[in-house]
């Protein structure tokens, strides 16, 4: 048991022990590690990526205990909590990875100010990116608007930083912390969002942990990139990698990905995948510049749109109850799963935003609050793209018809049988707009909307925000 005083690392999204700047260069100080997570309260709700993070809490603790250590977890606001774990714990220097949210950015910045006037070394790393989101940038030093420029500029950037080892040595600091009064046991939030009855059916389907996610990586690789470039669009296919949410909380790293998939050598799909993993960057450099993305449009001539208050509609929408059989299977597939296929994701975007114009800032928080991969940039950034209110988006007048999207990218209907069973019996062809068979299934909704009338009052409501320019 070592007595000296320790080295902080504090976890935030970046919960695995390869790839982390902090940790490697913590293990290189010769002072025991104090591996420290701070859940802040105050939430006004539990959402579904916290129960990605207390599943991860919690494998992690486990990872860390393999190597003789521990993840010890707090509770409180990291402003007040960080500086009494320096003090109490005696330690001199406190690493961490950078996040890039508005909060955390501001967090991080005072909290090393507040260290660092105290004596303290409070260093901080590179976050989960391939490039940090000030880095890209135009000759002219401005941020890039449009995905292609940002994404050549991208590439042409030389990503020189090695991908790190997990430490091969990692000693641990071992006083018992545990009747600290802000500590908490390192399952606590997985036990807390397991009391929640709408946790249940995520349980079935995630496996949670860095190992996981390496798994996960590996059987995409094998099975599904090559086939990525002509079959991701297709929901019923399983042709995308699923690593999003371990993306989000870092346990995996995009830098991980890419030099696995180059080891592996396989060509095709490749650049459209990392060219996927480019918009995620992307939608990282956009929030940076304009902080206030998911609650404002960026297009200001948007602020003028006649959004309709409809809770019936946004209910419907959320619950899968629409009657548009694409739309409701992925509002089912969101709910059972955390998670919802990309392709679907613009389709039930466009309804709600079109459809039923109904402000896309609604749609934004039903998806931080549903999504266990929600990622407050790439939310953010794909729905300002489908509302057409975006700095590069789908014109707004660009509208996905549900069924058509339905018949071209769910031919047989097999998504769709999947997530709504009352539709299963419904031929290939009628199982996209059951209000066409002979005989609907009356268990079943009839289209809450019209899309043809629907169109016209969206576009009616695009001509007031053009006039108003
Ligand atoms: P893959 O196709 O395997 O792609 C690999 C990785 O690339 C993804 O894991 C993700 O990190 C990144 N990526 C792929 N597509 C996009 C994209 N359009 N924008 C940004 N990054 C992308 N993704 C999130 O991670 N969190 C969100 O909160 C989120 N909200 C979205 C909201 C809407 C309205 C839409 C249309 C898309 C949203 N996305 C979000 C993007 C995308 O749908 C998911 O990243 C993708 O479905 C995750 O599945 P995958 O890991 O199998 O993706």
């Amino acid at each position: 048991m070592s007595t000296n005083s320790p080295v902080i690392v504090w976890f935030r999204e970046d919960f695995r022990l390869a790839d982390n700047e902090a940790l490697f260069a913590a293990s290189r100080i010769g002072a025991p590690l104090f591996c420290v997570s701070i859940l802040e309260d105050g939430k006004s709700a539990m959402t579904a990526s916290d129960w990605w993070l207390g599943k991860t809490l919690t494998t992690f603790d486990a990872t860390l205990k393999v190597r003789g250590g521990a993840l010890h977890v707090c509770r409180g606001n990291a402003r007040e909590v960080l500086p009494e774990l320096v003090q109490r714990s005696g330690a001199r220097t406190v690493l961490w990875n950078r996040r890039y949210d508005p909060d955390g950015r501001e967090t991080d910045t005072d909290l090393k100010r507040t260290l660092r006037d105290a004596g303290i070394e409070a260093h901080s790393f590179a976050g989960n990116l391939v490039h940090e989101p000030w880095t890209v940038r135009t000759q002219a030093n401005q941020p890039f608007k449009v995905f292609t420029a940002f994404w050549r500029a991208a590439c042409q950037i030389d990503d020189h930083r090695p991908v790190l080892p997990a430490p091969e040595n990692l000693d641990f600091w071992w006083e018992d912390v545990s009747h600290w009064d802000r500590w908490v046991a390192a399952t606590a939030l997985e036990d807390e969002m397991a009391s929640l009855e709408w946790t249940r059916p995520l349980e079935a389907h995630h496996e949670v942990s860095e190992s996981a996610a390496h798994e996960h990586l590996e059987t995409f690789i094998d099975t599904a990139l090559s086939r990525y470039g002509v079959e991701r669009d297709f929901p019923a296919m399983d042709a995308t990698s699923g690593l999003s949410a371990y993306l989000r909380f870092g346990q995996v790293t995009p830098r991980q990905i890419r030099q696995a998939v180059r080891e592996r050598d396989v060509r095709t799909g490749r650049e459209k995948f990392f060219a996927e993993l480019g918009w995620r960057e992307f939608a990282w450099s956009l929030l940076w510049e304009y902080p206030d993305m998911a609650s404002c449009n960026l297009r200001s001539e948007f602020d003028a749109m006649p959004w309709r208050d409809d809770p019936q509609g946004l209910r419907a929408w959320q619950r899968g109850q629409t009657g548009y059989p694409l739309v409701d299977a992925g509002m089912r597939e969101l709910w059972q799963t955390g998670v919802m296929h990309n392709r679907v994701r613009m389709v039930v975007a466009s309804f709600l935003i079109k459809d039923l114009l109904i402000d896309w800032r609604l749609g934004e928080r039903w998806f931080a609050e549903t999504l266990v991969d929600y990622d407050p940039a790439s939310n953010a950034m794909n729905w300002q793209w489908n509302a057409g209110t975006g700095v590069e988006s789908a014109p707004f007048f660009r509208m996905m018809n549900p069924v058509l999207q339905s018949r071209k990218f769910d031919v047989s209907g097999a998504y769709i049988r999947r997530w709504v069973p009352e539709l299963a019996a419904l031929s290939d062809r009628d199982i996209h707009a059951p209000w066409e068979a002979g005989t609907p299934p009356s268990h079943y909704p009839a289209p809450i909307v019209d899309h043809a009338g629907a169109r016209h009052r969206a576009l009616d409501a695009y001509e007031h925000v053009r006039k108003s320019r």
